[in-house]
Formats: C-alpha cells, structure tokens, sequence
C-alpha cells in the first residue's frame, strides 16, 4: 500500500468538478425532451454516475452493471509495473435490473483503457434494442487502446498511468480520494 502523500494529483477535484458539470450540461442538451437510463459500471463508476446524474436535468433512472476479467488479471503490483492488461475474456458479474429496449441508454464507466471492458458491454446493451446507446467515461487512455471503440462523452484524456481515486481503485482502496492520483510505478 502507498501512503496518501505518495500520490501525486493528476486532476484535480475542482477540475473534476468542472468538467463534469459540463459533460451533464452537453448530456442535457443532446437527449432534451427524452427520458435517460444511466448505466454504471461497478464498481468504479459509482462516484462519477452519482456527481454526473445531478448535473443532468433530464427524466432519468440509474441501473448498474457489473464485470469482471477472466484468469490472468495481474496483482496490483504487476499491475502498476506493467500497466493494467487485461485478458480480453471478460466475464458479468451483475446483469442489468430491467430491459432497455427501446430505451435512451447512457452507459458509465471510471475509465476507458485497452477497450475491451467497454466493447463486451456495449455489444451486451445493444443486444437490448435500445433507442439510443452512449458511452460517457470520466477517463480516457487513448495509447493504450487494444478495441477501436471511442466514447461519446469524455471527461479527461490521460497518459499511460495508473490512477486511483474518485472511484478508482489500487487493490479495492483509494476509491475515496476527491482527486484522481498517479501511483508511483515504483
Ligand atoms: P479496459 O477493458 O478498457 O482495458 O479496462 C477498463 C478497466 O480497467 C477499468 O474499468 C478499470 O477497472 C481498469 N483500469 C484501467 N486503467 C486503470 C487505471 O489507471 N487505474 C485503475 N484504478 N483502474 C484502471
């Protein structure tokens, strides 16, 4: 473990606050009129669907999906050594509540990295029918992409980092940091 003062702030939870604000304000605009379903990613999405929900004044209900990778996910130091890789066999831990057919699906995930994540659930939500499917990730690893899948609103563009807070997690811990922090590889 890293003690708190080892993290440098790579964003800041004004700049979160911001940005944030803004991607609920460009969600607004884009679905006026309609009814939304935010869908979270579990469990890393949590604290960024809560502060982008209130920024959205729109009809709209919560639902959360949940994921996990196969076999090989590195431990959290291999992790930090040789950067997140996943395996590519993606697994679901918890399915959605209800159906989206034909619904206004907004689906929201901590961070956008290799793709694989994101690509498994979108072909998973898209099997629903549903009116209008949209990805809103807080994060965004564009080096680092295995999938060619983008997402339709992006808060920050980031380097190859490992980055913890505002929901993200180094071995389930730091999810509660206000800033997003690098990791020191070490
Ligand atoms: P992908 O399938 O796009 O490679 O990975 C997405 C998932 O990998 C994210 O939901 C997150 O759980 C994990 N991940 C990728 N990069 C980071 C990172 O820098 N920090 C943390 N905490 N998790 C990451």
């Amino acid at each position: 473990m890293f003690a708190v003062n080892d993290l440098k702030v790579l964003i800041s939870r004004d700049q979160i606050a911001y940005r944030v604000a803004a991607m609920g304000a460009e969600i607004t605009r884009d679905f006026a009129g309609e009814s939304i379903i935010f869908v979270g990613v579990l469990k890393g999405a949590a604290i960024f669907l809560g502060d982008l929900a209130r920024h959205v004044d729109l009809d709209a209900t919560f639902d959360f999906i949940g994921v996990s990778s196969y076999g090989n996910r590195p431990t959290p130091s291999q992790e930090l050594q040789h950067g997140w890789d996943s395996t590519g066999e993606v697994r679901l831990t918890k399915d959605v509540d209800q159906s989206m057919r034909d619904k206004n699906v907004i689906l929201v995930e901590d961070i956008l990295d290799t793709g694989l994540t994101l690509t498994y659930l979108k072909s998973i939500l898209l099997a629903h029918k549903p009116k209008a499917l949209r990805i809103a990730t807080l994060l965004d690893k564009p080096s680092r992409r295995k999938k060619p899948i983008q997402a339709d609103y992006v808060g920050f563009s980031i380097p190859d980092e490992f980055v913890v807070g505002y929901g993200l997690d180094y071995a389930e811990r730091y999810r509660n940091l206000p800033d997003i922090c690098v990791v020191p590889r070490g």
